[in-house]
């Protein structure tokens, strides 16, 4: 009887041990994923009329778990603003002609696109963005920084003005959930960026406009009050680039669909 008692006993002090060790990461993380409030426009609903083979990408893509940033764009042509939610769909489709079928990209290049109704569209292809949300497909968005980032392209040109509130608030919401996913703070930094950053945070480039770019500290407060974290008032830093930046090579040319955010300027 006595043994029957120590087996009792070592079991019932063992089995929690066995049970963290076979708990994978995944499944850890499930503790602190919210479910999103917000939604997310599939591949097929704005896909159209581009070509049904590759709707799921016939090329490779990578996957990561381990992100440390948002990285903000803007798509960077003005024709892009004051778009109907019919022309904003049109305008994502052009972007991934121009991605995969002149950039030869495997995919569209951002993660999310955000249109001015706050509409936010899946990018690049990720069947793990809701069944193991800890991993992000990497995207082709800023050089030497598409590994563990996450590109948030807002539809339009953003130098002279904001988005629209409606697709700010979708962008903090979306970024306050992937965040909760990877525990991020939106105040830490790392390689000196913060983690919530702007494409000309890490490459020469005007993008994602001054407005925006200086909304930043605004986004990181927004998104800490979404996940509930203490806000940090950071002191204005203005940005001395001129308004367009110079290798913001767009803004040359003759205005067409094609036009995005210029993701290789020194190229
Ligand atoms: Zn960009």
């Amino acid at each position: 009887m006595k043994t029957i008692l120590r087996l009792l006993i070592i079991a019932i002090i063992i089995t929690p041990v066995f049970i963290i060790l076979l708990t994978t990461d995944e499944q850890k993380n499930n503790k602190v994923i919210a479910s999103p409030s917000i939604r997310i426009i599939p591949r097929d609903d704005w896909w159209g009329n581009l070509p049904p083979g590759e709707l799921i990408p016939s090329r490779p893509l990578s996957y990561r778990s381990n992100i440390t940033h948002v990285i903000i764009h803007h798509t960077g042509a003005i024709q892009h603003n004051n778009h109907t939610s019919r022309e904003a769909v049109e305008w994502v489709r052009s972007i991934w002609r121009h991605h995969v079928i002149n950039n030869k990209w495997s995919d569209i290049g951002y993660n999310f696109i955000i249109d001015r109704f706050g509409n936010i569209y899946k990018g690049r292809h990720n069947p793990f963005l809701f069944d193991k949300p800890t991993r992000e497909v990497t995207g082709t968005h800023a050089r030497g920084f598409n590994t563990g980032t996450i590109g948030i392209g807002f539809l339009g040109y953003f130098h002279d003005k904001l988005p629209s509130p409606a697709a700010l608030s979708s962008a903090e919401q979306l970024i306050a959930w992937r965040f909760n996913i990877h525990n991020l703070s939106p105040f830490e930094r790392d390689r000196t960026i913060f983690r919530i950053a702007t494409h000309r945070d890490v490459n020469p480039t005007g993008c994602p406009g001054s407005r925006l770019a200086e909304y930043m500290p605004t986004m990181r407060q927004n998104v800490a009050k979404l996940l509930n974290i203490d806000i940090i008032v950071e002191p204005p830093q203005p940005d001395p680039r001129p308004d367009p930046y110079p290798d913001d090579p767009q803004l040359e040319i003759e205005p067409t669909p094609w036009l995005w955010c210029p993701l290789f300027p020194t190229q």
